[in-house]
């Protein structure tokens, strides 16, 4: 689980160094720039349910879930967010 610490501070998505990986097909897909607003800086956060997700520091719109290219499944951010460098290349 080695997402977890970083997971506590906010994640600069320009650095291209976390993923989130499909829990159906297992690919990794890059996390990107927010879709709304274009901001870089992800927080952690947790939506009026108390789910666990990401939002953006710049105009706050959360995501708790997001959809595979590959396979089209829906999947639970909380679960599914990974840091990626050299040392976790072959790690699956
Ligand atoms: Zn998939
Ligand atoms: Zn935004």
């Amino acid at each position: 689980m080695a997402w977890l610490s970083y997971f506590l501070t906010s994640m600069d998505t320009s650095e291209e160094k976390y993923y989130r990986k499909c829990l159906r097909c297992k690919e990794r897909q890059v996390i990107v720039a927010c879709g709304n607003c274009g901001g870089t800086k992800l927080g952690r956060g947790e939506n009026n349910e108390g789910t666990l997700g990401l939002f953006c520091e710049q105009c706050e719109r959360g995501y708790t879930r997001w959809t595979c290219l590959s396979c089209k499944t829906n999947n639970p951010i909380a679960k599914t967010i990974v840091y990626w460098n050299s040392a976790f290349k072959n790690d699956d």
